[in-house]
């Protein structure tokens, strides 16, 4: 069993489409068993994505990740990190196969709908990120 960070990104609550990558997200056979909502500031929507501090959309995509509530989540599953990335699909909306959250959902290669870990690692670190051990019930 393994746990990775998800993020419904500002472009899924504001089209009201929580439920609906929810509903991929639970299909895909990953457990939600950790969900908050919550706005980001700017100053921790730059602390979160602080890896991407020198790449040129940095401040684009901290700006978009503070334009509207998001949805935190953690998701346990087999092998999760690598599962829950190939739900999400290629970064790209215009990459991502048929059947993906990406594919589906995203508005833009910005706009992409959701965030997930890329590694074991990082999930650790960004699941503390938003959560305490007592808010995740696996
Ligand atoms: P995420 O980390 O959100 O799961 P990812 O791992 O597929 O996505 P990263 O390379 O880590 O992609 O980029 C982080 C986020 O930055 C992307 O999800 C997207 O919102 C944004 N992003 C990435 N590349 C670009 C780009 N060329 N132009 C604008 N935004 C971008
Ligand atoms: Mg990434």
């Amino acid at each position: 069993m393994e746990r990775t960070l998800s993020i419904l990104k500002p472009d899924i609550t504001r089209r009201n489409l929580t439920g609906a990558v929810n509903e991929k997200i639970e299909k895909s056979g990953l457990r939600i068993i950790a969900q908050r909502r919550l706005r980001l500031s700017l100053e921790e929507a730059q602390k979160f994505y602080a890896v991407h501090k020198e790449r040129s959309f940095f401040n684009d995509l901290c700006a978009f990740m503070t334009t509207g509530p998001i949805v935190a989540q953690v998701l346990e599953g087999e092998n999760a990190v690598a599962n829950y990335r190939n739900v999400m699909g290629a970064t790209n909306p215009a990459n991502a196969d048929e059947g993906t959250i990406r594919r589906e959902f995203a508005e833009s290669i910005e706009a992409n709908s959701v965030h997930g870990s890329d590694s074991q690692e990082n999930a650790a670190i960004e699941i503390a990120f938003f959560f305490s051990e007592l808010d995740i019930v696996g």
